[in-house]
């Protein structure tokens, strides 16, 4: 059986400051090497100070993720070699000594698997290398350590999953969830990094690294259960090995032997010392966590109405469901909810566009109450919707500028009604034999209004109409 297990780095994008010192957490678009200090390039005799904050953003992630929080956490050296690395280790947590990680033994659902989570560390982001041209060929790399001691929690499951589809499927699911709880942006370009080892049956186990989109480690895990299996099926071993993923060829390539545990030679972080996490502390976190996507979709379901699947689809993207959250009222929720998820999903379908969006709330609220009482109707509304997030004009502004009122007043629809029942002699007789084929007359009401005519208050002036001719 294939065995997928994944290491996920997630940085803590919404921290001011990196995780041992002041230096800015939020190191992308500046001149390379200008977020640096002492501390966090490692000059002899600066000492780190441990980010309050990242410890608190760290154990909501845990506590979301059904991890057991200890009673104590420290701090280990990981000592390896690599010019991104300024220190020569890097600052990280190991249980070697019973948990001391911010985390461990979590459980997160996906559909009906389980996958067990072993553990949740806090540990600084190495910095970054740049290399001129392509990584294989050049001769020049460039070090930036602006991203150096930027904080980080890396979440280490088991090897629960079978599948990549599981895989991709569990990662989304983390996205909305550390989105969620407002810890992260995981849609920034590697604020989300996955390592993932692998190993189908009969096979070693091998680590993937370097992969930088969820869509790239859905793609490497697919080629490497090929590669083992093909490998397996001719009696060739498969070597215990790190390889990474070369995005331009879509395949892994080895990189070098894995290493063992026992080569980082982990060493007690001395200068931070051991911090106790109060208990009190915990509950007053849980306390004010936000609200979980899955309490959130079925509040949408059960107190609006709205139908399971919209209320998912809603309650798992945190900008549309705050967008719901601060536009709606009891009554309008579920014509909100319509709005969001069928409209306004559909014109910003990239993240890019999302952001975009000149939309407000009361853009929204207003909307759905003028549907709600008959003053534009849904086919309008899409129109007006689409104009008021390109220019953030206000409804009533873009009704009268692209003519979408309502031909709602009763006299006017009477004429046009008028009209219609002298045009359509036949029809009206048969309306009147047989009240199903109305549909035909209130079709061609709706075409001389050109889709403006309130449905239900014209369908109610035909009826009357047909009662008394
Ligand atoms: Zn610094």
């Amino acid at each position: 059986m294939t065995k997928i297990g994944l290491e996920i780095h997630c940085q803590l994008t919404k921290l001011e400051s990196k995780l041992f010192c002041s230096c800015k957490a939020d190191y992308r678009n500046l001149s390379p090497n200008s977020n640096i200090c002492p501390v966090c390039i490692g000059l002899p005799g600066s000492l780190p100070i441990l980010n309050k904050k990242a410890v608190e953003k760290a154990t909501m992630i845990s506590l979301a993720l059904g991890c057991k929080i200890p009673e104590q956490i420290s701090f280990f050296r990981k000592n390896y070699f690599y010019p991104d690395l300024p220190k020569g280790f890097q600052i990280t947590q190991y249980n070697a000594y019973g948990p001391t990680s911010i985390g461990s033994d979590g459980v997160v659902q996906i559909e009906e698997k389980k996958i067990r989570i072993r553990r949740i560390q806090l540990e600084e982001d190495p910095g970054r290398l740049v290399y001129e041209g392509s990584s294989e060929k050049t001769q020049i790399t460039l070090v930036d350590y602006n991203r150096a001691g930027a904080p980080l929690v890396e979440i280490v499951t088991e090897p629960d999953f079978e599948n990549p589809k599981q895989v991709r499927i569990f990662l989304n699911v983390l996205a909305d969830l550390v989105e969620n709880l407002g810890v992260s942006d995981p849609y920034l370009e590697g604020a989300m990094r996955v390592d993932g080892n692998i190993s189908v049956e009969k096979a070693n186990r091998v680590e993937i690294k370097n992969v930088g989109s969820f869509r790239d480690i859905e793609k490497a895990l697919h080629f490497e259960i090929t590669r083992q299996q093909s490998l397996v099926e001719r009696n060739i071993p498969v070597v215990a090995e790190t390889r990474h993923w070369d995005e331009a060829r879509k395949i892994t390539v080895s990189s070098r032997s894995k290493e063992e545990e026992q080569d980082y030679r982990y060493l007690p972080e001395a200068d931070i010392p051991i911090i106790q996490i109060a208990q009190n502390k915990i509950a007053a976190l849980k306390e004010n966590m936000p609200e979980s996507i899955i309490a959130k979709k079925e509040r949408y379901a059960q107190k609006y109405g709205i139908p399971p699947q919209v209320a998912d689809v809603l309650s798992s993207d945190k900008f549309y469901s705050d967008l719901f959250e601060n536009a709606h009222t009891d009554t309008n929720a579920k014509e909100i909810a319509n709005i969001i998820t069928t409209d306004l999903m559909g014109f910003a379908d990239t993240r890019e566009k999302k952001l975009d969006l000149k939309i407000t709330p009361k853009h929204i609220s207003d909307l759905a109450d003028a549907i709600l009482n008959g003053t534009i109707t849904r086919n309008s509304g899409k129109i007006a919707l689409q104009e008021m997030v390109k220019t953030g004009k206000s409804l009533s502004d873009v009704k009268s500028s692209l003519d979408l009122g309502n031909v709602s007043d009763v006299s006017s629809l009477e004429k046009i009604i008028d009209e219609v029942f002298k045009e359509e002699e036949k029809a009206v007789l048969e309306a009147k034999q047989n009240p199903d084929t109305v549909n035909y007359i209130v079709g061609k009401v709706m075409k001389k209004t050109k889709g403006k005519a309130s449905p239900g208050t014209t369908l109610e002036l035909i009826r009357k109409r047909l009662l008394s001719s």
